[in-house]
């Protein structure tokens, strides 16, 4: 890949399911990804663009993060965000936060102005009011709890194994036309969660991580993903086995669906390739190729 190329991926989430019209969030994941193809055409840095297709995924409420999280078990929203530069080896993340539009602003905010990696519950709402992040006016009015009306879900009851839990997240992973690398994940987690339960989404290397070799995202029971430090693994296998990216996501996936998990990933390495598998039904995602080609689905294409 040439210096001046660039490419992404973002995921809509792994909980599609089959017989689900996913037309308005395939359009909206291209819609995204276009304005991040022109963001990094003039020279964008991966970490911003990473941030502003999170933010933006999590503002339209069609996915299950930002306003489109759903509750937990006792009606609260408490939303989870991470957020890595792999140039500069920083990273920040957010947990059970309440009260912000934005979870990926918060955490950029912690990576950016604290010397601390992730700020969880209370704190971290201090925190962003602090930094005069935007806060949620009305949240009956502000939540549209995607995914909650589909027919097919999983209700919000509690759940009796990790291998039940239904979900929904977003995220991005960048390369930028100077080679750097940036992934970030926000979600509303689980349907049916505990008070207080975190998954793998604001964990750095179990489901965001960005280093110089690749980043990554990922979707699905967290439980799963944490088990395995699954995005983290892949880097590693990079790393040490020598594997390629398609090789190392695949091989991640296969030992999460062998524990009973599902979900999927997407990650981009420092050549600019892009991997996107899943072994959920669907997973909603968008991709820019280093040949301009953009794609978005959440079946097989
Ligand atoms: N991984 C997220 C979590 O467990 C949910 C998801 O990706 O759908 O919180």
């Amino acid at each position: 890949m040439t210096k001046d190329t660039f490419s992404l991926a973002v995921h809509g989430g792994a909980g599609a399911r089959r017989g689900r019209d996913y037309t308005r969030e395939i359009a909206h994941m291209k819609g995204v990804v276009e304005a991040a193809r022109d963001a990094l055409r003039g020279g964008a840095a991966a970490i911003d663009v990473a941030e502003q297709c999170v933010a933006a995924l999590e503002a339209s409420g069609l996915y299950v993060a930002g306003r489109g999280a759903s509750p937990n078990l006792t009606g609260q929203f408490e939303l989870d965000a991470a957020i890595m530069d792999g140039a500069r080896g920083m990273g920040g993340a957010v947990c059970a936060l309440q009260g912000f539009e934005s979870p990926v602003a918060v955490a950029r905010a912690v990576l950016e102005t604290t010397p601390h990696i992730m700020l969880a519950g209370e704190g971290a709402g201090r925190f962003a009011t602090e930094r005069g992040l935007a806060r949620i006016a009305e949240e009956t009015a502000w939540f549209t709890r995607a995914g909650t009306d589909e027919s097919n879900h999983p209700p919000a009851t509690p759940q009796t194994s990790s291998a039940g839990l239904a979900h929904g997240t977003v995220g991005c992973v960048v390369r930028d036309r100077e080679g750097r690398l940036a992934g970030a994940t926000s979600t509303g987690g689980v349907f049916g969660k505990m008070p207080g339960r975190v998954g793998d989404t604001p964990v750095l290397g179990s489901g965001t991580w960005a280093d110089q070799a690749c980043a990554i995202s990922c979707t699905g029971q967290g439980e799963f993903f944490m088990k395995v430090v699954a995005a983290a693994q892949v880097a590693f296998r990079l790393r040490l086995a020598g594997q390629t990216l398609d090789e190392a996501t695949h091989t991640v996936l296969t030992e999460i669906a062998r524990m009973g998990g599902e979900g999927g990933m997407i990650a981009i390495d420092a050549s600019g390739t892009v991997a996107m598998p899943y072994n959920s039904d669907g997973m909603k995602r968008a991709a820019l190729l280093a040949d301009g080609t953009i794609t978005s689905a959440a079946f097989e294409l």
